[in-house]
């Protein structure tokens, strides 16, 4: 109902991260639970922690998962903590883990400042009970401070440009909207191609009031030190800085075998229906089986 959420990459993941022996998957971004309600039903034998840091990921997916009520245990949390959410009822060790990172359509589509026409509040946070907000990096960030998040995490070459017409704007009123912010950026920043001039700055800004790398990095990290022996993690990025942590990650943990020399793409027929499937890259490795020394 209202989640219109379409699963990335859907068979590719339940082919690629599940294996048969395997009994406990986590799925660390259950979003609308698109991704484990297909593991679930292939895989009968599987019991599945999913995990959000969104309350309304966390309601959409208690619904979607409602047939398998016995076999998810759902958790409100940052994927950054998984050791501590999975270590409170004493598992120390699981088969799979998924990352599906990006944002849901439900986020997109709602009322929270993530899309460039939206006329409420530019908020961006996927969870509600943290205080910084867009508005607040927006409105308080120095303009040095603005210029570095915009130019490292949306790779924006205009950056100084746009910090200067965002100090600008705001010392005659505060940003308010998102529509509003975008139309800032818009004036400084010329179209080209389809992309929206305003797509990488708002990249940026949500990234760091989400503290989506470092958050990354943690869970990731996380997620490779539980796994059991054989076991798989996937992660599916939407953009290059993402994917570049994910390859070098998974490229530098000895424990590890990159299953996918290349990561995997969306195919055509993928692309076509769902459009926000096209930057998608999924990057799957198996923890190696110890061998005696
Ligand atoms: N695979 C899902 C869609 C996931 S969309 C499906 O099939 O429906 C990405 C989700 O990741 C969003 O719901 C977002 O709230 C969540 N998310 C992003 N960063 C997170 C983090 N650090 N910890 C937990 N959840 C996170």
């Amino acid at each position: 109902m209202g989640y219109a959420h379409i699963p990335v990459l859907l068979d590719e993941v339940v082919q690629g991260l599940i294996r048969p022996a395997y009994r406990l998957v986590v799925d660390a971004t259950v979003g609308g639970g698109g991704h484990t309600y297909s593991i679930l039903t292939a895989h009968p034998n599987l019991r599945a922690y999913a995990i959000d840091v969104d309350e309304a990921a966390i309601v959409a997916a208690r619904e979607r998962l409602e047939p398998f009520r016995d076999r998810v245990k759902l958790k409100r949390a940052n994927f950054s903590a998984l050791k501590e959410i999975l270590g409170d009822d004493g598992v120390v060790t699981v088969d799979a883990v998924l990352f599906d990172l990006g944002v849901s359509t439900f986020q997109l589509e709602g009322e929270r400042g993530f899309s460039f026409k939206d006329t409420h509040t530019l908020d961006m946070r996927m969870d509600q009970r943290q205080e910084q907000t867009a508005l607040r990096v927006v409105n308080s960030y120095t303009f040095e401070a603005l210029k570095k998040v915009i130019a490292e995490y949306g790779e924006e070459w205009k950056a100084a440009q746009i910090a200067r017409a965002i100090v600008a704007e705001r010392k005659k009123a505060p940003v308010k909207s998102a529509r509003e912010f975008a139309e800032i950026v818009t004036r400084v920043v010329r179209r080209t191609g389809k992309t929206h001039p305003a797509t990488k700055t708002f990249q940026a800004i949500r990234m760091e009031v989400n503290q989506e790398l470092k958050n990354l990095e943690i869970g990731l990290q996380a997620a490779i030190d539980l796994l059991a022996p054989g076991g798989r993690v996937g992660v599916i990025s939407f953009h290059s800085l993402e994917d570049r942590m994910v390859k070098r990650i998974l490229k530098a943990t000895p424990e590890l075998a990159v299953l996918t020399k290349k990561p995997i793409r969306p195919s055509r027929v993928e692309i076509t229906r769902n459009p926000r499937s096209r930057s998608a890259k999924l990057r799957i490795a198996e923890k190696i089986r110890k061998v005696d020394a």
